[in-house]
């Protein structure tokens, strides 16, 4: 799954002395049929299910299931053409059925299963209608909004049993066959192929959908709606889109890459992609980022992005490959537990890196490897081991550890086995434990066979610990010998083994490589060198999972920068240069990597340091050549805030410019040098305007304050994702509804206001109501002036 989750504030700590471990299995699940139809009115779903299962090692006379919220009609046992009604009690979340013998090992038996499922009446015992569990989701069922109307489920962690009974653990798999009945107007998706479509007398279509291989009952999944379906090919596997009919045209090009992300993966890891095909479909209002349920992937809506969009690039192509290499890491081998997540998760991470790599450079993969170690440390997680057995809820491991660290450590140990002995380990794990669940020491055991070393020292220290290193390092030169320092000063205490490279450079580019250790509280180094090294490089290949004081030279920076090489070599320096206000951070503005020169406008831009003829020279050419937009838009941004006739005519040209950033950017030129005319220009380049184009608009539209503009700035408001931004954004929005008259207008704002607020966790709203209060009460009072004191009292009683 695509990360989407917080922490949130707890005080119950019961959860730390529950150990969570490998769920037992008593009856394993072999076979899943399910036919079902929906009652769209009553978001209701009518079930009729087949369940075959077999003890797993001892012999068992009763079964017990998971069912959430459901009513159950029938439970009997099927022999041959008969059936047997068996005994069972529910408490509404599990059935335990007795069943009419004693079964034993590899016996198999078979179940029917009559039920309805009611996703919105499902509660937790003791307490309200839970909203991010339903596993059953109906968007629009009425039909009496503008919204696209679907069906799609949501499985991970243990919520496709609110629609299907079944033992809903991940160390379970199943082959399938799903008979969806559905009006005739809509396409389903679910896993494995498309077998037949039969016609009903009654308007509606029967699709029977069937997966031979075996599966998590988690990765299950059933989609519905008025689709496009646009087909693609891997050789000669279906490859397809669903996407609502207005992105058809584009879902080429948010999907495209996926054929040559299933070749390279299966090429990289020597182990074809073993699905029948592969499909993606976009559900509105999906709750999480994106879903690998087994050859259906379900994507939210943030995957929707139009052609202009898509020339400022693809946001949406990492989780397009994390989900797509969940089919080996995930989908094929199963983490056994949640608190082996990171089996799953830290190597979808990782394929994000991988998919750049191969696609984009080493520069472009570096870049990601480095935001999500920053994303990884910002997240305060240093007490939380990578595989985590005690945790308050299984939610709470779809974090920054299990993605984020994970993946870094998977890109460490990739540099410490080597290329050659990281990938042959991978397809050795994934021949061992493919169509089985595993766990991280079965991981370990893979990578010991295949390199012939020990590991458990980097499991017991990155696997079932926590926490990171804090390295300070000091050089000194005397005598003929560089001396160099490594303290760890990590307020754990705990000292990390840390195999890693130092590279000692004479002159220029010429360099000897030094294989060390870091394991003691304080490491020193000698190397001899006739004259004081130019530079000394401690973790050469920038891989180590670690935060640093690295006590070197302007001088020094400034060799780093010029012949280290790595992305992040390029970007310390950089960050060194800009936080010492020195004009070497120029070097940046010719970087090889566009990441890089966007970095150095911005050091730029905030130490206002760009007006020196020589850089802003530079400057000047990026805003009409530089290749990457995201630069450009940048540096014609900066051109922007130069408030001169002189650019009047690159914002002219640029305007018009495909790109959403450079043509915002342009157009906020525009305003800049003719004020007056702001409104005027927003108008002209409103009717296709999303980005900062959309920004640019939006913020004219504001200040000015129109009844007329009130359908761009919903639209726009509405478009915006969830985020920090968008607070900020409901205020600007919601000053500008409070100079509205338009009764229905304000009441249209507002509820879209009230909707992106509930959509925010109930733990943020105590922080973050005020604000939106704030903004209602200068609403209602001007409603209350104006004579609606219906729609005031209204908006008063929204946040009370
Ligand atoms: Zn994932």
């Amino acid at each position: 799954m695509a990360q989407d989750t917080q922490d949130e504030p707890t005080t119950d700590t019961a959860w730390k002395s529950i150990y969570r471990g490998t769920y037992p299995r008593i009856n394993d699940l072999v076979h899943t049929k399910l036919s079902v139809k929906f009652d769209y009115p009553k978001q209701w779903m009518y079930g009729e299910e087949w369940l075959t299962l077999q003890p797993h090692f001892y012999p068992t006379d009763s079964l017990m299931l998971d069912a959430k919220g459901m009513q159950i009609n029938e439970i009997a046992l099927i022999n041959g053409k008969s059936k047997t009604p068996l005994k069972y009690s529910y408490d509404s979340m599990q059935l335990r059925i007795r069943l009419n013998k004693t079964y034993k090992k590899d016996e198999k038996y078979t179940l029917y299963l009559n039920y309805i499922s009611k996703p919105n009446e499902l509660k937790l015992p003791g307490s309200a209608a839970i909203t991010d569990a339903k596993g059953l989701y109906f968007i629009n069922p009425l039909g009496d909004t503008d919204e696209h109307q679907e069906i799609w489920t949501q499985g991970e962690t243990e919520s496709n049993s609110a629609w299907f009974p079944t033992i809903d653990k991940p160390d379970q798999k199943t082959t399938q066959e799903i008979l969806m009945t559905v009006p005739a107007k809509n396409v389903t998706l679910s896993n494995g192929l498309l077998v037949s479509q039969q016609k009903n007398a009654d308007g509606t279509r029967t699709d029977y959908w069937k997966m031979d291989l075996p599966n998590s009952p988690y990765l299950f999944f059933m989609g519905v709606g008025d689709y496009a379906v646009v087909k693609d090919k891997y050789k000669n596997m279906e490859v397809n889109y669903y996407v609502e009919k207005e992105y058809a045209p584009v879902a080429r090009k948010i999907f495209g890459e996926t054929p040559a992300m299933i070749d390279y993966f299966s090429k990289l890891l020597k182990f074809p992609y073993v699905w029948p095909k592969y499909d993606q479909i976009v559900g509105r209002e999906y709750v999480s980022g994106a879903m690998e349920n087994t050859t259906a992937t379900l994507h939210q809506d943030g995957a929707y992005q139009n052609a202009r969009q898509l020339v400022d690039g693809n946001v949406w192509e990492d989780d397009i490959s994390h989900e797509l290499f969940h089919h080996w890491f995930g989908d094929l081998v199963t983490c056994e537990s949640w608190s082996n997540l990171t089996l799953n998760e830290s190597f979808a991470n990782y394929s994000e890196y991988l998919w750049r790599e191969y696609r984009y450079g080493k520069d472009d993969a570096d870049a990601k490897n480095f935001k999500d170690m920053q994303d990884y440390l910002l997240s305060g997680s240093d007490d939380k081991n990578l595989v985590r057995f005690y945790y308050r809820d299984k939610e709470d491991v779809f974090d920054a550890v299990s993605y984020n660290k994970g993946g870094r450590i998977l890109h460490m140990l990739r540099n410490y086995v080597g290329d050659s002995a990281f990938f042959t380990a991978l397809n050795e794990y994934l021949n061992r434990y493919k169509f089985k669940p595993a766990e991280a020491q079965q991981l370990r055991l893979v990578f010991e066979d295949v390199t012939g070393q020990d590991l458990n020292w980097f499991w017991n220290q990155w696997y079932y610990g926590s926490g990171q290193p804090i390295l300070d390092i000091n050089y000194d030169y005397a005598n003929g010998k560089e001396r160099i320092i490594v303290n760890q000063v990590q307020s754990s205490g705990k000292i990390f083994k840390l195999p890693t490279s130092i590279d000692v450079y004479t002159s220029g580019a010429n360099k000897k490589r030094y294989k060390v250790w870091l394991q003691n509280p304080s490491d020193t180094f000698y190397f001899s060198s006739a004259q004081k090294p130019s530079l000394v490089n401690i973790d050469a290949d920038k891989v180590l999972l670690c935060e640093k004081n690295d006590h070197k030279s302007t001088d020094e920076f400034e060799q780093q920068y010029k012949y280290a090489g790595n992305y992040l070599d390029r970007r310390e320096a950089l960050e060194y240069f800009a936080k010492n206000k020195l004009s070497n951070v120029a070097l940046g503005l010719d970087d090889k990597y566009w990441g890089l020169r966007l970095l150095t406008l911005q050091f730029l831009e905030q130490s206002k340091g760009y007006s020196i003829p020589s850089v802003l020279s530079v400057i000047e050419k990026m805003a009409t050549a530089d290749p990457s937009k995201k630069v450009q838009a940048k540096a014609i941004e900066m051109l922007a805030k130069m408030n001169s006739q002189k650019y009047l005519p690159v914002f002219e040209k640029y305007v018009n410019d495909s790109s959403y950033s450079v043509a915002g950017a342009s157009l906020e030129g525009l305003a800049m040098l003719e004020p007056a005319k702001a409104y005027t220009l927003a108008k002209k380049y409103s009717s296709d305007a999303l980005g900062k184009l959309g920004a640019v608009v939006a913020s004219a539209f504001y200040k000015n304050g129109a009844e007329e503009d009130f359908k761009f700035l919903l639209n726009y408001y509405s478009n915006q994702p969830a985020s920090q931004d968008k607070i900020i954004s409901s205020v600007a929005f919601g000053n500008y509804l409070a100079s509205l008259k338009n009764a229905d207008d304000v009441r249209k704002g507002v509820d879209e206001i009230m909707k992106f607020r509930n959509q925010i966790p109930a733990q943020y709203h105590s922080y973050i109501d005020p604000t939106f209060k704030n903004a209602f009460s200068k609403i209602s009072q001007r409603q209350r002036a104006n004579g609606n004191a219906d729609l005031a009292a209204y908006i008063d009683g929204l946040l009370k």
